[in-house]
C-alpha cells in the first residue's frame, strides 16, 4: 500500500489527519505546499489545522459518519496526536493506507506496552513497576523509591504524573490518579533530555535527524537545542539506532519521535543503566522537530507528507544551527500582542503562530526557531529573544 502520489492533473490527490492541533497544521501546510489536498478531523470549529485545509470534517474522532465523510474526500490518512482512539484508525486502515497503523499507535498511547516495546531498542528504561492493583501497588520494590507514577493513559505535558518519595505518598498519589493504571517509574539523576526524530516508509526506508537537546519547564517542553556538539557523540549515535530499532521492531510507517533521558555520570544508576534511558516515543511529528522546518532541507512534517504518500525519503540534512523556543500563552499575559517587532529585529529569528484564537497559561500558541551560522550565535540569539519576551 502507500503510494498515494502526486497531484494528478486536475484530481488533485487529497491526504487526511486525524486532528486539529499545531501539528495537523503544519503537516497540512507541508502537503499543501507539494500540491496535496488536504481534509482534517477535528469536532473543534476552530481547530489550527482545520483553519488552513481545504477540508474540515467537524465531527469526534469516532463518530462514523465523519469517518466516512474523511475516508470519501482522502486517498491516505495520518494522524497529529496519540490519543486518537484506535477504534477510528482501525476503521481507518481497513479502507485506506493508514500511518502510523492502529497498532502502533495503540502502543504509543498505553506506558505499559509502550515500555515492554522500548525495553526492545538496545537502550534500557527506567526500572519500573506495572500499577494496576492493590496488590501490584503493595509489592513495588523498595528501590523505584523516589519514583514518578505516571497514568498508563491519555498523560502529556508532565499531566496524569505524580512524584512519590515513599511508599505513603505513593498510595496517596495512586488514589488521586482515581487508581487507574499506571506505571511506577524510579527517579533517575538527569544530566540532559534529548529527542530523536525517524521517519520510515512502507518499503522499511528509514531516515533521521541528529539528536536534539530538549529543556523542560514545568513539564512542558521549553526549548530545544539542535545543533553538532549539543550532546556526547557517542551517546547521540546510540540514540539514532536505539530509534530506528524502535521503528523497524514496529514495522512503523511515518514520522516517530522517541524520548531519552541522559544520565549524569558517576551516579549509581549511570552504572547500573549506562548514559541513555529511553523514555517514551510520539508516533507523529513532535515539538522538539520544529526546528526542522527553518534549519534543515527536508522538514520533519514534509517527511510525514512523503511517507504518508509513499514518496521516496531522502536523509535530511541540517544547513544551520538552531534553538527553538516554544511560545506559551502565559506570554499574552493582560492581553497584550508580545514585542514580535522586536524579537523579528534578531537575525535569523523564524516566528511561528498557530493561529490559536484563546492564549491561555500552558498553551502551546506558537515557536521561534534561531538558525544561525553556530551554535554559539544561535544560542546568543535565541537568549536574547527570549530576554525580549521576559
Ligand atoms: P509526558 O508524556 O508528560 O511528556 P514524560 O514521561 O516524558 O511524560 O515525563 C515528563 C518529564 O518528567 C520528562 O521530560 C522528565 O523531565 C521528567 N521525568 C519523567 N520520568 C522521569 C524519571 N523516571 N526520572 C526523572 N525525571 C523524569
Ligand atoms: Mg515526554
Amino acid at each position: 500500500p502507500g503510494a498515494t502520489g502526486l497531484t494528478g492533473s486536475g484530481q488533485p490527490t487529497t491526504l487526511g489527519v486525524m486532528g486539529g492541533g499545531q501539528l495537523g497544521r503544519m503537516f497540512v501546510q507541508a502537503a499543501q505546499a507539494m500540491g496535496y489536498f488536504t481534509v482534517v478531523l477535528d469536532p473543534d470549529v476552530i481547530s489550527p489545522a482545520g483553519l488552513v485545509s481545504h477540508y474540515h470534517v467537524q465531527t469526534d474522532y469516532l463518530d462514523q459518519q465523519g469517518l466516512a465523510q474523511l475516508l470519501q474526500r482522502c486517498a491516505a490518512v495520518t494522524t497529529e496526536f496519540e490519543n486518537v482512539p484506535a477504534g477510528a484508525l482501525v476503521t481507518l486502515g481497513a479502507a485506506r493506507p493508514t500511518a502510523p497503523s492502529a497498532d502502533a499507535v495503540a502502543i504509543a498511547q498505553d506506558r505499559i506496552k509502550e515500555k515492554a516495546h522500548l525495553a526492545k531498542s538496545g537502550v534500557p528504561v527506567a526500572p519500573y513497576a506495572v500499577i494496576e492493583t492493590a496488590e501490584q501497588l503493595a509489592a513495588v520494590a523498595d528501590d523505584l523509591l523516589p519514583g514518578i507514577l505516571k497514568t498508563a493513559r491519555l498523560g502529556y505535558d508532565g499531566k496524569g504524573q505524580v512524584r512519590c518519595r515513599n511508599r505513603a505518598e505513593l498510595a496517596v498519589a495512586w488514589g488521586s490518579l482515581k487508581g487507574v493504571p499506571c506505571v511506577l517509574e524510579k527517579m533517575l539523576p538527569l544530566a540532559s533530555e534529548c529527542s530523536v526524530i525517524v521517519a520510515r516508509g512502507w518499503d522499511g526506508t528509514c531516515v533521521n535527524y541528529r539528536p536534539q537537546l530538549n529543556l523542560h519547564r514545568e513539564g512542558i517542553l521549553a526549548v530545544t537545542e539542535a545543533y553538532e556538539g549539543n550532546m556526547p557523540l557517542a551517546l547521540a549515535d546510540q540514540a539514532v539506532v536505539a530509534a530506528k530499532n524502535i521503528a523497524d521492531e514496529l514495522n512503523y510507517v511515518g514520522v516517530l519521535c522517541v524520548e531519552f533521558f541522559v544520565l549524569q555520570e558517576g551516579s549509581p544508576e549511570h552504572a547500573q543503566l549506562g548514559g541513555l534511558v529511553v523514555n517514551e516515543m510520539a508516533p507523529r511529528p513532535h515539538n522538539s522537530g520544529h526546528y526542522t522546518l527553518d534549519a534543515c532541507d527536508v522538514s520533519q512534517f514534509e517527511l510525514q507528507v512523503r511517507t504518508l504518500a509513499g514518496l521516496p525519503l531522502t536523509q535530511p540534512r541540517q544547513h544551520s544551527a538552531s534553538v527553538m523556543l516554544n511560545l506559551l500563552g502565559d506570554l499574552w499575559v493582560n492581553e497584550a500582542t508580545p514585542p514580535w517587532d522586536k524579537v523579528l529585529a534578531l537575525p535569523g529569528v523564524h516566528l511561528h503562530l498557530y493561529g490559536k484564537l484563546k492564549a491561555n497559561k500552558g498553551r502551546k500558541m506558537g515557536h521561534l526557531t534561531v538558525t544561525a551560522a553556530t551554535a554559539m550565535d544561535a544560542r546568543r540569539t535565541a537568549l536574547a529573544a527570549a530576554d525580549i519576551l521576559g
